[in-house]
């Protein structure tokens, strides 16, 4: 743990380090290209459980800030009802961030959560083209994801949604339907992430299927590690070199649009915020190694 610990995300604006904690196991749903860390098949602990664990947490390594990882936590919203309130009775001071579905939030969720320290859901939007969240098999909508948005901002919680780029599909038309959607709600998103096939998903069998992995499979699970930021696969009918052109020319017009608070936040307190934790987690020694490191790698590249 101590290992593990150092390498935990700091959480930025109240205390230093993030706890991770798992609720759940297990995704009903069917997109295409998930890879759902532990299947179908769903397993919940109680609330009271999931607190015990945040409690011995907080006494260990005096984390303050709690992000539930699992797939999909706000897919069971009875645990969910159960686990704020249970914070609540229980009189546990922390914030909290987990994961949810466009499809299934209601006000009392919300509300509970927010009143419990919920600070911020996490939603899987991905495209804001219909087209696309079809091909994706999410079995959700533009204007699901648009009212979910609203209903989250106006309990008071910040919304986080990572975005895809190049899915089965995608064409420009559909990337200016994301670009106007990110911009229409006004999300942070400046970053998109290549639509990789994970082995184990429909997707992965698809792009097999039609020859667009050109690695075997133990090479191309070794490349997976680059977290989608860097181009493996092309699922679309562009070539290569544009579908990266694409991408940079689109990150480029989104982060040009960020509202001028969003980028002082995002790219000049967020830093400030890192570099302050990185100091309390390792040390001064320690920081300055990582940030050695880390300047090395960005010559490198
Ligand atoms: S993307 Fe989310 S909702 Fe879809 S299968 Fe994966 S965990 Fe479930």
């Amino acid at each position: 743990m101590p290992l593990y610990m150092k390498h935990a995300g700091p959480f930025l604006g109240r205390g230093l380090l993030t706890g991770w904690i798992s609720a759940v196991r297990g995704c009903p749903f069917s997109c295409r290209y998930c890879s759902r860390s532990f299947g179908r098949n769903v397993t919940t602990r109680s609330a009271n459980k999931i607190i015990d664990d945040i409690l011995e947490f907080k006494r260990l390594y005096n984390s303050t800030h709690f992000q539930i990882v699992d797939d999909l936590f706000m897919a069971y919203p009875k645990l969910v009802k159960d686990f704020a309130k249970s914070l609540m009775e229980r009189k546990v001071d922390i914030t909290w961030e987990c994961t949810g579905r466009v499809n299934l939030v209601d006000e009392e969720l919300l509300r509970l959560s927010k009143e419990s320290g919920c600070v911020s859901i996490g939603y899987g939007i991905e495209s804001g083209s219909q087209k696309i969240l079809d091909n994706m098999n999410k079995g959700v909508t533009v204007g699901q994801a648009r009212g979910a948005i609203e209903l989250t901002r106006k309990a008071g919680l910040g919304v986080r949604s990572p975005f895809m780029f190049g899915y089965v599909g995608e064409d420009r038309a559909t990337i200016a339907e994301t670009v106007n959607f990110i911009k229409e709600m006004k999300l942070r998103t400046a970053v998109l992430f290549f639509s990789t096939p994970y082995p184990g998903t429909s997707l992965y069998e698809w792009a097999r299927k039609n020859n667009r992995i050109k690695y075997n499979e133990d090479t191309y699970i070794s490349l997976l590690g680059n977290n989608a930021e860097t181009f493996l696969v092309n699922l679309t009918d562009f070539a290569d070199e544009e579908l990266i052109r694409l991408k940079r020319e689109t990150e480029l017009k989104l982060r040009r649009n960020l509202p001028f608070k969003i980028k002082i936040d995002k790219y000049v307190l967020t830093k400030i915020y890192i570099i302050k934790a990185r100091f309390v987690q390792l040390g001064f020694m320690g920081a300055m190694k990582k940030a050695v490191k880390k300047a090395m790698g960005l010559l490198k590249n």
